[in-house]
């Protein structure tokens, strides 16, 4: 069972269920114009789930599936995002409770095989596969509730190789972290230990193997892996 530390405690989390958030940033929605489909800004929140084994990486490595030996994907990008983790149990929360549901965060990164997920786009076939492999989500220690006055307002950024791909802060997301705990406490019920990725500003960019991605957010923290 996956498991997440929490900083500077012998606590720990056992993750549940994985919930991530689509299309959240203006930017990021605007750099993945696919043509002949709807790029326009979500007017509901797009969900989408993985396995909790996708948070368990081996070696902090992360690495595309093989089957029968071969690399199910040519194309491994990067997407840095807040991380709740839910502590409380909640069906239908409304907005003005939400926040008391939050147990901490963590930095997260939804690494895509972007190649799979644009082909699935464009026959209306779901992600799973391009978002829900594993390692495709390591997840850092997580850092409790009381020690982030204002998680909707916290610079978010990776690099690659040292170099600064992703920049932005979680100022910009289209649905609030209040009303994302709202709407997947009505449509699912939130429960402890799920974690719910809120998605990812502008700066997507392809992997290879070797490459160190680094990924930090203000006052959580930083995570560090490596493409294997
Ligand atoms: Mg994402």
């Amino acid at each position: 069972m996956a498991k997440l530390k929490v900083k500077g405690t012998d606590e720990t989390i056992e993750v549940k269920n994985v919930y991530c958030i689509g299309k959240n940033y203006p930017d990021h929605i605007k750099e993945m114009n696919i043509p002949g489909l709807d790029n326009s800004i979500p007017k509901t929140p797009v969900i989408f789930l993985k396995p909790s084994t996708a948070i368990e990486t081996f070696n902090n490595t992360v690495s595309i599936p093989l089957v029968n030996g071969e690399a199910i994907s040519n194309d491994l990008q990067n997407e840095v995002e807040l991380v709740i983790v839910v502590g409380k149990d909640g069906d239908n929360i409304p907005e003005e409770n939400a926040m008391e549901h939050i147990y901490g965060y963590a930095t997260g990164i939804d690494f895509t095989l972007r190649d799979i997920q644009t082909e699935m786009k464009k026959q209306g076939k779901p992600w799973a596969v391009a978002k829900g492999f594993k390692t495709s989500s390591p997840v850092s220690e997580i850092v409790s509730d009381g020690n982030i006055k204002n998680p909707q307002s916290l610079d978010i950024k990776l690099a690659v190789n040292g170099e600064l791909k992703q920049s932005g802060n979680t100022s910009q997301m289209i649905f609030s972290l209040k009303y994302i705990i709202h709407y997947l406490s009505s449509v699912f019920g939130i429960r402890r230990g799920d974690l719910i990725f809120t998605g990812t500003p502008a700066g997507v960019c392809r992997l290879v193997k070797g490459d160190k991605v680094s990924a930090e957010i203000q006052d959580i923290g930083r995570l560090e892996v490596k493409i294997g």
